[in-house]
C-alpha cells in the first residue's frame, strides 16, 4: 500500500522548504507535492537556532522563523502547506529509496512513490565518538543540528548558569555558540587544533580580530590541541574535558562543532558522489533524470569558481533549491545554476559577509580596530572574493558585485589603498 505523488521532496529543512514555496509559486496542484521530514515541525530557518533561538531574553521560537522569512519572504506555517494542498508528512524517516522503481519506503512501512524526487536531507553534525572520544551520551555535551538539538542546549545553559562552558571546534558553530554561551553568562572556553578559528575562510589577521574581540567578552582560547577524553560523575555527566596537551577544564557544558556529513546514505551506489554528496549538473539533476538534490547535500557545478563545490550554507540551500523547481517544472526556460558562493555570521554586534572565492592571495583594507574592514583575494591578478565586517547594505553590495565582476587587479598596493571604494566603483 502506498501513495503516489508527481512530486516529492525527502528533508523538511531549508532546502526543502524554499522548494515548496517555489512550487507554490510556479502554480504546483492539489496534491501534487509531498515532503517527507524526520523532523516534527515544517521546514524553517535553522540559522536562527544558534543566533535568536540561544538568546537569554526574548529568544526566537517558531512559529516566528518558519522559511521563508530568512530571505524577507512569506512566512510557511504549517497552515500554509494544507491551503495549498501540500502533504507535510512530519516526523517520518525515509529508510530506503529505490531510484530505479521511483519510491521511497519510510520508517512507518509506506511506500511513496514518485515522477520527479527532489533530495533535500541535509546534513548530520559529526560525533566526537567517530574520533575516538566517548562522551557515554552525557546529557550536557550538546550538538546543533536541529530543534531538538537547540532545546536540549537552552536547557543545559539553563541549568548551568554562572558555569564553565567549554566548547570544541573553531567553525562557525563554534564560534556562534560561543558568543551566544556568553551572553548566557556562561564562562566560555574554546578549543580548536588549528592556530586560528575559522581557518577555511579566515586569514589569519581576520582570524585575530574576532579572538581578540572575543577575548574582550571574556571568552578564552586554547589553539592547536584536541579533546581526548572526559570525566564523569555518579550521574553520567561530564565534569571536566581533558585535551591532548594535558589541560583538564572544568565543564558544567560542553558544546561540539566538529564538522557536518551530508545525509547521502540512501543514495549510495545509486546516484554518482562527489565531495561527500551527491553530484548534480547546473540543473541540479543527478545522475539518474528524475532525482534532484539541493542545499548541503548537492555537489554543483559554481561556474564561477570554474569548480564543483558542495556548500554547507542558507543561500546556496535556498538559491539551489528554487533553481532544482524550476528545472522541474520550467525546463525549456531554466538556465544553469549560476551561484556566487555567499556565506555570513552574526555574532554579538559584528556581522560579516563574504562573497565568492578565498583562493590566491589576501589584500586586507580598513581599520582592523574599527568596525568596518575587509579582503580581497586575488588569484592569477583576478579579484576571486571578497569579505567584509560591519558593512551596510550598499557595500555589501558592492562586495558581491565585484565578486561577481571579478576584475582584473594589477596593483594589490592601490586594492589596499582604495578598500572598500574599490568595490563601490565597480
Ligand atoms: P537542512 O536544513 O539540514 O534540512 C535537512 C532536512 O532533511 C532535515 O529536516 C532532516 O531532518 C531531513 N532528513 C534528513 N534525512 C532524512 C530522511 N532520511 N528522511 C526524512 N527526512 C530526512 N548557514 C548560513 O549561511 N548562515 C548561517 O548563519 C547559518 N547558521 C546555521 C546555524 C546552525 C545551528 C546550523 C546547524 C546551520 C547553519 N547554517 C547557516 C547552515 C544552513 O542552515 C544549512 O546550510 C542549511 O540548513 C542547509 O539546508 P538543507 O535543506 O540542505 O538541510
Ligand atoms: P565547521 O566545518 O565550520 O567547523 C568545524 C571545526 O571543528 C573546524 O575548525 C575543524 O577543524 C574543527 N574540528 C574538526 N575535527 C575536530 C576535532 N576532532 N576536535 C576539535 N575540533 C575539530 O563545522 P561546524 O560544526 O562549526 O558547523 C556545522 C555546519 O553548520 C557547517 O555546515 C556550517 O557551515 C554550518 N553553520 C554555518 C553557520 C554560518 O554559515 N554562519 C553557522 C552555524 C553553522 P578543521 O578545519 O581542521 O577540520
Amino acid at each position: 500500500m502506498g501513495r503516489a505523488f508527481v512530486y516529492v521532496i525527502i528533508g523538511g529543512g531549508v532546502a526543502g522548504g524554499y522548494a515548496a514555496h517555489e512550487f507554490v509559486k510556479r502554480g504546483v496542484s492539489q496534491g501534487e507535492l509531498c515532503i517527507i521530514s524526520e523532523e516534527t515541525v515544517a521546514p524553517y530557518e535553522r540559522p536562527a537556532l544558534s543566533k535568536g533561538y540561544l538568546l537569554p531574553e526574548d529568544p526566537a521560537r517558531l512559529p516566528s522563523f518558519h522559511c521563508c522569512v530568512g530571505s524577507n519572504e512569506e512566512r510557511l506555517a504549517p497552515k500554509w502547506y494544507k491551503e495549498n494542498g501540500i502533504e507535510l508528512i512530519l516526523g517520518t524517516r525515509v529508510k530506503s529509496a529505490d531510484v530505479r522503481r521511483k519510491t521511497l519506503l519510510t520508517a512507518t512501512g509506506e511506500t511513496i512513490s514518485y515522477k520527479y524526487l527532489i533530495i533535500a536531507t541535509g546534513a548530520r553534525a559529526l560525533k566526537l565518538e567517530e574520533f575516538g572520544v566517548n562522551a557515554l551520551d552525557a546529557t550536557n555535551v550538546c550538538y546543533l543540528r536541529d530543534l531538538a538539538d537547540a532545546d536540549r542546549l537552552v536547557d543545559v545553559i539553563q541549568s548551568s548558569s554562572g558555569g564553565n562552558a567549554v566548547v570544541i571546534g573553531g567553525g562557525y558553530i563554534g564560534m556562534e555558540c560561543a558568543a551566544s554561551l556568553v551572553i548566557n553568562k556562561l564562562n566560555v572556553t574554546m578549543v580548536f587544533p588549528e592556530a586560528q578559528c575559522m581557518a577555511r575562510l579566515f586569514t589569519p589577521k581576520i582570524a585575530n580580530y574576532y579572538e581578540e574581540f572575543y577575548q574582550s567578552k571574556g571568552i578564552k582560547f586554547i589553539k592547536g590541541t584536541v579533546l581526548t577524553s572526559f570525566d564523569f560523575n555518579s550521574d553520567g555527566k561530564v565534569t571536566a574535558v581533558n585535551l591532548r596537551d594535558g589541560t583538564k577544564l572544568p565543564a558544567d557544558l560542553v558544546v561540539i562543532g566538529i564538522g557536518i556529513r551530508p545525509n547521502t546514505s540512501l543514495f549510495e551506489g545509486q546516484l554518482t558522489m562527489e565531495k561527500g554528496g551527491i553530484k548534480v549538473n547546473g540543473k541540479m539533476q543527478s545522475s539518474n533524470a528524475s532525482v534532484y538534490a539541493v542545499g548541503d547535500v548537492a555537489a554543483f557545478p559554481v561556474r564561477i569558481v570554474s569548480d564543483t563545490r558542495r556548500l554547507e550554507h542558507v543561500d546556496s540551500a535556498r538559491k539551489s533549491a528554487r533553481h532544482a523547481v524550476s528545472a522541474i517544472v520550467d525546463p525549456t526556460n531554466t538556465g544553469e545554476f549560476d551561484y556566487l558562493p555567499f556565506f555570513y555570521s552574526r555574532v554579538f554586534t559584528l556581522s560579516w559577509q563574504f562573497y565568492g572565492d578565498n583562493s590566491g592571495e589576501a589584500v586586507h583594507f580598513g581599520e582592523f580596530d574599527k568596525t568596518t574592514f575587509g579582503a580581497y583575494w586575488v588569484n592569477n591578478g583576478v579579484l576571486v572574493g571578497s569579505f567584509l565586517e560591519g558593512g551596510t547594505k550598499e557595500q555589501y553590495e558592492a562586495m558581491a558585485l565585484v565578486s561577481r565582476v571579478k576584475p582584473r587587479v594589477e596593483d594589490l598596493g592601490e586594492l589596499e589603498r582604495l578598500g572598500l571604494e574599490f568595490a563601490l566603483s565597480v
